[in-house]
């Protein structure tokens, strides 16, 4: 257990807080300010207990130097409309100037620094450009778990320097996804989809090891379906992954895991939203058609498989849901997890987007925040921006 800001003393403390603010921008429009309001209830306890706070986020991939496309500036004015009080933006990240700035600040008080990726030193996790943050604070505070895979400045290096402990989003990921590898409700049921399994080797290997049963669809279905013999046409197959797919099937079989793949797929001229398309059994994959979603059969199968399910994990879309005609599979399944009694978790950039297509984001017991980050959890690896916590004694 890591020792989160419920666990210490806040009261006159200057914090740095790293969060992930990296949200989608349209322009300086932001389409989607999911990962700003989950950073709130930190913010607000933060300020409620007199913290003064120094947020400091990444924002896309600028390349070390300043790039306005990447300014944090649409950024604080968001979360200054969404706290009502302001959010000053320091465009310094380090110098006498913003050290000014943040001595200057009062309890409660925010200052926003510039994308710390404007800055080098970020991402080599410079340990100059740590200790300089650690010389303006007391206390390193990580709510950022989307970016806890990675060993930067901001998301490690600064804890390396001042005590370090989670943010309210980052314990309650810890809490959740650490709950599924360390004190699994059974039967433990796991839907892996998505369109390769050479990105999720390390999640099946891992998951393996706990589910009771694993339901698999999407691109990555195809190369186990291949694995056992059938034809898939013009389907994405991995060939180099046929041997993979061959051995964790037989670790499932010796773990005693049930394993479902699709026994009927949409399947499409071509991969496009007006292609012809049609649904057939595996065994009548058409040569030169490709399986682009999970066929109603399957749908049924996977839902009588998560019926008594008592704990649910989602990454990877059945299908190519982005595209009309082959999002039904996808669909059905956010809304049967949607009614399942079970607690239920989702994590995954795309599968993410799905349930929200589905409109079922209230019914899911835990949208994880993390994408890389979330697989790298599942996979059993230990994230950077974690180990550097301080734990609970
Ligand atoms: P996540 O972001 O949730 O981890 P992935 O990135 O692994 O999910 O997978 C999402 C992608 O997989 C989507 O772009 C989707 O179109 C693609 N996909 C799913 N099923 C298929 C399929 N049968 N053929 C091709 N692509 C697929
Ligand atoms: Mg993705």
């Amino acid at each position: 257990m890591k020792k989160t800001i419920r666990d210490v003393q806040l009261q006159g403390k200057t914090v740095f807080l790293r969060v992930d603010f990296n949200v989608p921008l349209d322009g300086e429009r932001i389409t989607d300010d999911t990962r700003i309001v989950k950073a709130l209830p930190t913010i607000e306890m933060l300020r409620e207990q007199g913290a003064r706070i120094v947020l400091a986020s990444h924002l896309g991939r600028p390349k070390g130097e300043v790039d306005p496309r990447y300014s944090l500036k649409p950024v604080a004015q968001h979360l200054s409309q969404l706290l009502g009080v302001p959010v000053p933006l320091s465009e310094e990240l380090v110098g006498p100037a913003v050290a000014a700035r943040i001595q200057a600040l009062r309890p409660g008080e925010l200052l926003m620094l510039e994308n710390v990726r404007f800055h080098p030193g970020e991402t080599k996790n410079d340990p100059e450009l740590a200790r300089t943050w650690a010389s303006y604070v007391d206390l390193f505070v990580n709510d950022a778990f989307g970016s806890a895979h990675r060993a930067h400045a901001s998301t490690v290096g600064v804890g390396t320097f001042v005590p370090a402990v989670a943010g309210l989003l980052m314990a309650r990921e810890l809490e959740v996804l650490g709950g599924v590898l360390k004190n699994p409700k059974r039967p433990l049921v796991a839907i892996i989809g998505g369109a390769k399994i050479k990105d999720k080797i390390g999640v099946l290997e891992n998951l393996l090891g706990l589910v009771d049963r694993l339901l698999i669809g999407g691109g990555m279905a195809n190369t186990f379906l291949l694995a056992q013999g059938y034809d898939l046409g013009a389907s994405l197959v991995e060939e180099d992954q046929v041997d993979t797919a061959r051995r964790l099937m037989q670790e499932a079989d010796a773990r005693g895991v049930r394993v479902y793949l699709p026994q009927d797929v949409v399947v499409a001229e071509r991969f496009s939203a007006d292609a012809a398309h049609r649904t057939v059994p595996v065994g009548h994959i058409p040569s030169g058609w490709m399986a682009l979603d999970i066929g109603p059969q399957t749908v049924e199968i996977f839902k009588a498989a998560l019926q008594d399910a008592a704990m649910v994990v989602w990454n990877g879309p059945l299908g190519a849901f982005e595209l009309a005609p082959f999002a039904a599979g996808t669909m059905a399944i956010a809304q049967a997890l949607s009614t399942s009694k079970g607690e239920t978790i989702v994590g995954g950039g795309d599968s993410v987007a799905a349930i929200e297509a589905a409109n079922v984001a209230e019914s899911i017991s835990h949208i994880s925040t993390g994408g890389g980050a979330t697989l790298e959890f599942l996979e059993g690896k230990t994230l950077p921006g974690v180990a550097i916590l301080q734990d609970l004694e």
